[in-house]
């Protein structure tokens, strides 16, 4: 079946995993900007990091048929730092045109703290002026519920910004109702050690149905597993949901959604 996997950081995955995910039927995915494992020192580094979302990830993801999509800012984790994050936020606009990017993401929040709401809220200015999508990073365990909520809040502030041109990532089951109810997109991210299992989503999507429902694998420089979103297709498949339910939760629901993005070209 084909799938786009909407949430995966390719930068940190070897070149095999393009061509397993390609075998198992990806066609497209996206690359949201997000920490690297370490703090870097400077907005320069930042400045690479995109011209690698944007130029070199495209090129190597092409080699195995897969579209390479991918989304700008400075993480929740490097946020703490203000003055670089201003740095950051404004250098983003030199990239925004670029072919493969959808919007802005994932911005969110990391601990909840001011300074990570701070520049959440001056990400979303950028967004709502630029007219972008956005995809928001929920907090992880104990963090989460909390931080979902003042997300959520901070959403409803900058009312420019159309809740089904952002996506609210990382739910899970007390934080899922909040976020479709607020008429936002709902990624669910599959990983082993936090976040939901296959089971788990699966769960969800039957609980919720699946409108505005995203599923991804988070893929990253950490455990997890880059062919998560496979492994939820065949769970659904063995509780007997039909191929057109599953497609439209691995491969429809994202391309609608990406199709929100004035440089999105459909294609397949
Ligand atoms: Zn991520």
């Amino acid at each position: 079946m084909k799938y786009i996997d909407p949430h995966i950081h390719m930068v940190s995955r070897l070149t095999d995993d393009y061509e397993r995910m390609a075998h198992a039927g990806c066609v497209a995915l996206s690359e949201p900007a997000f920490w690297a494992g370490f703090d870097r020192g400077s907005a320069l580094a930042f400045r690479d990091y995109f011209r690698q979302l944007t130029e070199y990830e495209p090129k190597r993801a092409a080699q195995y048929g897969i579209r390479h999509f991918c989304w700008l800012c400075i993480n929740a984790k490097e946020a703490e730092d203000v003055e670089l994050s201003r740095e950051v936020i404004a250098m983003i606009p030199e990239f925004l045109d670029r072919p493969n990017v959808l919007g802005i993401g994932e911005i969110g929040l990391n601990k909840n703290t001011p300074n990570e709401s701070t520049i959440f809220c001056e990400h979303l200015e950028l967004a709502a002026s630029r007219d972008e999508l956005v995809l928001i990073h929920t907090p992880h365990l104990e963090d989460k519920f909390k931080g979902t909520r003042m997300i959520l809040d901070m959403l409803k502030n900058e009312s420019r910004l159309k809740p089904d041109r952002v996506c609210v990532d990382h739910a899970e089951e007390h934080t899922i109702k909040h976020i479709l109810d607020a008429g936002y997109w709902c990624g669910m991210t599959l990983y082993p050690v936090t976040k939901c299992t296959p089971q788990r989503s699966t769960d969800l999507i039957e609980t919720y149905g699946t409108d505005r429902l995203l599923v991804n694998s988070a893929g990253d420089w950490g455990p997890s597993d880059p062919m998560a979103v496979p492994q939820l297709i065949l769970e659904m498949r063995l509780r007997g949901h039909g191929e057109q339910t599953i497609s439209k939760v691995v491969h429809d629901n994202p391309f609608t959604f990406f199709s929100k993005c004035r440089r999105f070209k459909a294609e397949s």
